[in-house]
């Protein structure tokens, strides 16, 4: 039996580590008179790590959005302030201001002592908690939303009353890197897993839209009641609203006395809700989203992996877009290509950040470019186009190298110096990161790793070596280069033709890399009966090479390039006379930063190349 049991240990390999656990239980009142809110929370926290706790760490983000924050200070000293923030939180009045405090803190009624640090609060625990023990908190809360200036706040642009994100006290996560008691700066977020049952109070002519499914939809009606169930609404002026959302790390919602809200489905999937300003202006864009979204889903759910929840929502709010469980807060006064590309965007999160959590503070690549690689398909998909879907990505990470502001991809997010910086990592390169890998193991194979990466790694936190080692299990080559590399460094591409000579009957080809960055070589040689001969030249560090039927098309293995070697050369069985062009990359999968070397066309007259 011991042969039975060794793959279902090889299968366990990823994504095993221990991770923490909490169950919310929350009732939330919001006044939309003075904005403020307040709520009790009682919240069951297991520790399954195998140390002892003596502290934890709350975050209480609505504290960025005060003069003097982080945030504020961040925004106000940065080469390139993000123009939604800019020096506006310095301006804030007190009225304006976010606040978000914690309330006589309790561990199994014993309570704790806490410490304020702007965004975070650090508690120390009553008693510790021991390893795989579990413990309870019970506290109260109260805060002020701010004016709308990042992501979340009162009154945003487009005038949605409550934009409700990181906007309960939420507990840190504990992990194998510790605790990530991260500020709140600007960028975004990491939570722990588990369940929310969070009870809304407030005025009864909101709609609210929010993470999880409606539990009495008959006694608040705005659109959520089907079936033929008579709505019974409570008499009185103010209305409780019970989500439930299980399996998720973090809880947001959105509230409005304008919200029209309709509802479609994926077929044999979610409901999809969609929740907008009544506003004529939005209506005909608002009225094709659904459609576009359903094959979105339809989209994802066959290629990256099934979305596991009951319901999504698509919420006008917010600053632009921002992603959260379940949920979007999105701007919508767009033309419909926007509009659907922000959705698209968004609600893949739900694939790159809802159900594979990695930490979007310290990966931000593994946050923004999986969703940026995916978003591009399902872009193809809605709107096809000739050119390759991820073309933007190289030019965005070209871009980024050229302007001399390129840090390595592996800093946390907060910390790169300017925010293009940021940008331009952690959506272009990380999606060139993505697409350029199925040069190194194959196209087919990276998509099979793909879904094989979502089934090993669902509701976890996902590090980089856990997407590694499933590619390197899926494909059989080794890629520690390519993580250790790539993700580390700001080394750069650049592999050239150096000469082209004809030997006995063949054609000796030699290559150069001009450049530290490392990458296997696709050469293709066309010839000039109209054929095509592909090459495949692997690195010497992969200890193999991609697989025969790894890709669309047919290629020839070389033997490996010895990585320390700055050239390689190899002989074609073809003479030079019938050679038209001979090209790398042909397929344009490698982020080659000069690209004027990789062809060289051949007259039919031609003696050889030599690069001058
Ligand atoms: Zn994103």
């Amino acid at each position: 039996m011991a042969s039975l049991a060794l793959p279902a240990l090889a299968a366990q390999a990823q994504c095993d580590r221990w991770q923490q656990r909490v169950k919310y239980t929350m009732q939330v009142e919001l006044n939309d008179q003075d904005h403020r809110f307040s709520g009790t929370t009682e919240l069951v926290y297991t520790n399954n790590s195998p140390d002892t706790l003596r502290e934890v760490f709350f975050h209480l983000y609505y504290n960025a959005f005060r003069p003097g924050s982080e945030m504020d200070v961040r925004s106000r000293t940065i080469a390139d302030p993000d123009e939604r923030v800019g020096s506006r939180i310095a301006a804030l009045g007190p009225h304006e201001v976010g606040e978000q405090e914690v309330i006589d803190l309790r561990q199994d009624g014993q309570l704790c002592r806490s410490v304020p640090m702007g965004t975070v609060l650090k508690v120390l625990l009553a008693k510790p908690l021991l390893p795989r023990k579990s413990t309870t908190f019970a506290y109260g809360f109260k805060g002020q939303v701010p004016v709308q200036i990042r992501r979340a706040g009162r009154n945003n642009a487009e005038k949605v009353a409550y934009s409700m994100a990181q906007w309960y006290p939420k507990l840190a996560e504990y992990d194998q890197r510790g605790w990530h008691a991260y500020p709140y700066v600007g960028r975004e977020f990491h939570g722990v897993w588990g369940d929310f049952d969070v009870t809304l109070t407030m005025d009864s002519a909101y709609t609210i839209a929010a993470t999880g499914v409606l539990q009495n939809p008959h006694e608040v009606g705005h659109g959520y009641p089907t079936g033929k169930k008579a709505l019974k609404r409570p008499t009185g002026d103010r209305l409780k609203w019970r989500f439930v959302a299980n399996n998720v790390h973090d809880f947001a919602w959105a509230a409005d006395r304008d919200f029209v809200h309709t509802v479609d489905r994926v077929p044999g999937g979610p409901e999809l809700h969609f929740f907008r300003k009544n506003d004529p202006e939005l209506e005909p864009t608002w009225k094709e989203l659904p459609g576009y979204m359903v094959r979105s889903f339809q989209h994802m759910d066959k290629h990256f992996g099934k979305y596991p929840w009951p319901q999504y929502s698509f919420v006008q709010g917010g600053d632009g877009g921002m992603e959260y469980p379940m949920l979007t807060l999105i701007t919508g006064k767009r033309r419909l290509g926007s509009l659907v590309g922000v959705s698209v965007h968004e609600s893949v999160h739900s694939w790159y950040y809802g159900v594979l959590a990695s930490n979007e503070g310290r990966f931000p690549w593994m946050d923004e470019g999986f969703t940026e690689y995916a978003s591009s398909e399902v872009m193809q998909e809605l709107f096809p186009r000739a050119e390759d879907p991820h073309r933007s990505a190289f030019e965005g990470y070209g871009t980024l190298v050229r302007s001399g502001r390129h840090e390595p991809p592996s800093l946390h997010a907060d910390h790169f110096i300017t925010n293009r910086g940021y940008g331009a990592t952690a959506y272009s390169f990380g999606e060139m990161f993505v697409h350029q890998l199925g040069a190194v193991v194959g196209e087919k194979e990276l998509r099979a790793g793909l879904l094989r990466y979502y089934d090993v790694c669902r509701f976890k936190h996902p590090e980089p070596i856990d997407f590694e080692r499933v590619m390197e299990k899926r494909s059989g080559i080794e890629l520690d280069w390519y993580f250790d590399e790539w993700i580390n460094t700001t080394r750069t591409l650049d592999y050239g033709i150096r000469t082209v000579l004809g030997t006995d009957g063949g054609t000796m080809v030699e290559l150069e890399r001009t450049e530290e960055q490392l990458m296997p070589v696709d050469v293709a040689v066309a010839l000039r009966d109209g054929t095509t001969q592909h090459y495949h030249i692997p690195l010497s560090l992969q200890r193999g090479a991609k697989r025969p039927d790894s890709e669309t098309f047919p290629f020839e293995v070389l033997a490996p390039w010895q990585w320390t070697d700055p050239t390689y050369a190899f002989r074609v069985p073809v003479a030079l006379a019938s050679i038209k062009s001979i090209t790398i990359d042909p397929l344009g999968r490698t982020a080659d930063m000069d690209r004027s070397d990789n062809t060289v066309e051949l007259p039919a007259d031609a003696a050889g190349f030599a690069r001058p």
